[in-house]
């Protein structure tokens, strides 16, 4: 069974792998903003397109050396954080967004002369929604408009020409962080109904796979299950070293209860009895229908004389049961009893023994319970 425990345990190990390829992809990112950075710094040099007062060590400080180690500094935090740290899950997922945040701020605020970078604070925004807490994403975005407004506001403060267009870049800026944001949220609802989907195909899939191991008409295992579960009980017994009991039940003159009331009372009388056997079951007893008229009973670590008791009293009630429709008619069931006792006995060959000595119950007149004997064959 995938029970809730074990689901979010695996999507929790999911998000510490998304963290961590994030993390990588953030050295990456440092390393490309770096390399920019420095062809950049070589061509305003080169073009000698600084500022009057600004000396070329100056601006490498400030442009290349001082945001890479920002960006270097936000990355080992978070290494430290992640790998380090016994923080929870959800509290490292924040620190992701939070670390990621800071990083686009350095950025954005070191490059204010380049508002489209300001744009970037959409990604802490995706980042999160990959996380599906919609309040996360919620803080995230007031996160990233926040640091938006701020480094829009310092570009603005620095711009010398400042023109209606420099005012509507801002905006339209402003506008596709919240656009951003409405695109992550749609998205977690998105994933929160898909995964929905899933459970439920899930859940069907299980009810579906629990139908094909029952008898349609009694609910109980078939002939399949019943061999499945055979085979399972007789490696556990041995191992465990517990008795392991088997009953083959078989019903009298069945033929002459269908041909006399006809196959749909017949139905009614295999139905009665496996409604008495699972009154009867214990938890360590398995049901199955054979096949046919024919049922087995699976009595895990219990001894010969128990089941044989068990037995005997369901015998006895089934034959006193009065049948609607099919008057003064008691129906009767004979039963084979095997013990596993031989290190050689398989589930086929433990049905056979039950099978020799139900047959014997019936040539001894029907309606009781033969123990298998070895000599009994
Ligand atoms: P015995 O006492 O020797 O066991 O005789 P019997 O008549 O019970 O055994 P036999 O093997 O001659 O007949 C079994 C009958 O069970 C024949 C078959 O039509 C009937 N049967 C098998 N499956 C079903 C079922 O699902 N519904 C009904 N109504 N009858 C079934
Ligand atoms: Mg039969
Ligand atoms: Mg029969």
């Amino acid at each position: 069974m995938y029970k809730k425990g074990v689901m979010k345990m695996e999507s929790q190990r999911l998000y510490q792998q998304f963290r961590r390829t994030v993390e990588k992809s953030a050295w990456i990112l440092i390393l490309l903003i770096f390399i920019i950075e420095v062809i950049v710094a070589v061509l305003m040099i080169n073009e000698q397109l600084l500022d009057v007062n600004q000396t070329p060590l100056e601006y490498s400080l400030s442009y290349v050396v001082l945001p890479t180690l920002i960006n270097m500094e936000c990355a080992a935090v978070y290494h430290y954080i992640e790998f380090k740290t016994t923080f929870s899950e959800s509290k490292k997922n924040y620190f992701l967004i939070l670390v990621f945040n800071t990083f686009c701020l350095s950025t954005s605020l070191v490059h204010n002369a380049l508002p489209l970078i300001s744009l970037s604070f959409i990604l802490p925004i995706f980042l999160s929604a990959i996380f599906g807490n919609k309040r996360m994403t919620d803080r995230s975005f007031w996160l990233s408009f926040i640091s938006y407004i701020i480094t829009s506001s310092v570009g603005i403060y620095y711009t010398k020409q400042l023109t209606t267009m420099v005012y509507l870049n801002y905006t339209a800026g402003a506008i596709l962080v919240c656009a951003g944001y409405l695109i992550a949220k749609n998205t977690i609802i998105y994933q929160k109904k898909n995964h929905d989907v899933l459970i439920s195909f899930n859940e069907r899939q299980k009810i579906m796979i629990e139908e094909l191991k029952k008898d349609s008409l009694t609910q109980l295992y078939n002939h399949q299950t019943f061999y499945n579960e055979l085979n399972e009980q007789i490696q556990k017994t041995r191992l465990n070293h517990q008795p392991l009991v088997l009953a083959i039940i078989d019903i009298d003159d069945f033929k002459r209860v269908n041909d006399t009331f006809g196959h749909v009372k017949g139905d009614k009388v295999l139905l009665e009895l496996s409604n008495l056997m699972k009154a009867y079951k214990q938890d360590n007893m398995m049901l199955a229908r054979y096949g046919g008229e024919e049922f087995c009973i699976l009595f895990e670590n219990t001894q010969l004389h128990d089941a044989y008791s068990f037995m005997e009293k369901m015998r006895l009630d089934f034959s006193h049961i009065e049948f609607a429709e099919m008057p003064s008619t008691r129906i009767t069931f004979s039963v084979g009893l095997v013990e596993l006792t031989s290190n050689a006995d398989n589930a086929v060959s433990l049905v056979e023994k039950a099978d020799l000595a139900m047959y014997q119950s019936k040539k001894e007149g029907k309606n009781k319970i033969t123990v298998y004997q070895k000599n009994s064959a």
